[in-house]
């Protein structure tokens, strides 16, 4: 099959520029989506420097798209990487690597 938006974006290696698909499937400039993807890198960047996260959790009610800021690396995550962060936190220190481990 050719034509379609993922071959409008086929680089001459055979990957494919995704940043060029999702800025026509979200009819957004090419410069945004260059933007979003440098705002995620560099918080990965910022998340996989961090020794220990310490996520900031509003008060209330959280919106599954917010944006939970590590108070150590200015690093952010959803509410659900973060609660699932402080669950794997809580597992090792109950449950050391190469110790049988037990239920929740
Ligand atoms: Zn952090």
């Amino acid at each position: 099959m050719s034509g379609g938006l993922i071959d409008k974006h086929r680089n001459a290696d055979g990957t494919v520029d995704g940043l060029g698909v999702m800025a026509d499937l979200t009819n957004r400039p090419r410069a945004d989506m260059d933007a979003l993807w440098a705002e995620v890198k560099a918080n990965h960047a910022k998340l996989q420097a961090c020794r220990r996260h310490d996520f900031v959790r509003p008060a209330g009610i959280v919106p599954i798209n917010a944006k939970l800021t590590c108070r150590a690396c200015d690093g952010w995550a959803s509410p659900s990487d973060a609660r699932w962060y402080d669950l794997g936190l809580a597992h090792a220190s109950r449950y050391p690597a190469g110790q049988e481990g037990g239920s929740c």
